[in-house]
């Protein structure tokens, strides 16, 4: 099978609210070729040696795990606040209307751990921009940020490269 991913992620006006156009990954994943190809093509972007794989909340984790499996990397999940059950190192960070948290527990990343991060849709880059700050701060070494949709319009390589993250990969 040919991967025609751009076709596969729908566009849906209106969503979450009036004006926005939320892109909907949900078509990959009904099918388990496309899932596999995309799962496969986010290894593939994957550099050499990674130990840990951060998704996050909550199409991160879709994306994330099997890439972590494949990788033979440990899974790390980012979650909302609140969610986590032991100690955790928290990061807040501005989204359009709002504020949003994300936690990550405190013992999910050893110093010096070479870490990707893994997501859906990459679009101002604030939620990569926060839990990379997540990362360091537990003394994990980003390495690289994979995706599967960018919208450059909304220029987030510009936040990342504020944030000291260069090393983008977008299938889309
Ligand atoms: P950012 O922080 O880059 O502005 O937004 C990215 C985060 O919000 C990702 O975790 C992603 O799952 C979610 N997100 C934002 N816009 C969209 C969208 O249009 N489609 C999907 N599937 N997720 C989105």
């Amino acid at each position: 099978m040919t991967l025609d991913l751009r076709a596969l992620i729908r566009d849906v006006p209106d969503f979450p609210k009036p004006g926005v156009g939320f892109k909907d990954i949900t078509p990959i994943l009904a099918s388990p070729q496309a899932f596999q190809e995309t799962v496969d093509l986010l290894v593939a972007a994957a550099p050499d040696d990674i130990d840990v794989v951060c998704g996050m909340e909550a199409r991160g984790f879709i994306f994330g795990a099997p890439v972590a499996l494949a990788l033979g990397a440990s899974f790390v999940p980012v979650r909302k606040s609140g969610k986590l059950p032991r100690d955790t190192v928290e990061t807040t960070y501005d989204l359009e209307y709002g504020t949003q948290t994300l936690a990550v527990h405190s013992d999910a990343i050893d110093e010096g751990d070479r870490v990707l991060i893994v997501d859906d849709v990459l679009a101002t880059g604030g939620t990569v921009a926060a839990t990379a700050d997540l990362v360091r701060r537990l003394g994990g070494a980003l390495v690289a940020v994979d995706v599967v949709m960018e919208l450059a319009f909304l220029e987030p390589r510009a936040l990342l490269a504020r944030h000291g993250i260069d090393v983008v990969h977008t299938l889309v």
